[in-house]
């Protein structure tokens, strides 16, 4: 039985991170998708609250043939603390897949297996990108999965981006 551990800040969630983790299904037996900054929200970095996440993923996972557990996780001041704070707060796991710098070094240092899953038209496929596409009203429905760009419409996640990118002069 192997259990994976996949983190990410998911502001939005995208066709990238769900290719990864389709992937990941023919990978290991169950998946932990832990959701980081889970504190943060309603800013130009971190638009989505932890649970409007909560339920991207979910939607967006909804034929997912594998246990997932969805987790948000609060960011701490000290990174070299960070993993333990990780593992006190999801279930037990074999291996993480990420390709931040930071959080493969951390897992690393601390000894836990780590891959890399290919990245997915990242040009495209990056949060900012998208960000930035919903503030300029482009397309950015065509980057997102259906169901998650659901979510994002059911709760006004592109006039929120609007407002919180204003100034009062
Ligand atoms: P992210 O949402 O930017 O990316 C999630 C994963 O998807 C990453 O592995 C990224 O490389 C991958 N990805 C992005 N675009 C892709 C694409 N087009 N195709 C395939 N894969 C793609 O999230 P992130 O910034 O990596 O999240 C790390 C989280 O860990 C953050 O919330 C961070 O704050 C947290 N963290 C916290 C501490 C601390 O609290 N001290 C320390 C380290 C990390």
């Amino acid at each position: 039985m192997k259990r994976g551990l996949y983190v990410g800040r998911f502001q939005p969630f995208h066709n990238g991170h769900k290719a990864v983790i389709d992937g990941l299904c023919e990978e290991v037996d169950e998946l932990i998708i832990g959701i980081g900054s889970a504190q943060m929200s309603h800013d130009l970095r971190h638009p989505f609250t932890a649970g409007e996440r909560v339920l991207m993923i979910r939607r967006a996972l909804s034929d997912a043939k594998i246990p997932l557990y969805i987790i948000p996780l609060e960011d701490i001041k000290r990174n070299a603390l960070w993993v333990s704070h990780v593992r006190s707060m999801v279930p037990p796991f074999d291996a993480v897949y990420t390709s931040n710098p930071l959080v493969i070094r951390l897992f690393e240092e601390a000894g836990i297996p780590v891959e890399s899953p290919p990245m997915y038209q990242r040009e495209s496929l990056s949060g900012t990108a998208i960000r930035q596409k919903m503030l300029d009203g482009g397309d950015w429905k065509k980057y997102i999965p259906k169901a998650a760009a659901e979510v994002i419409e059911s709760v006004g996640g592109v006039e929120r981006l609007c407002d919180i990118a204003k100034t009062d002069e």
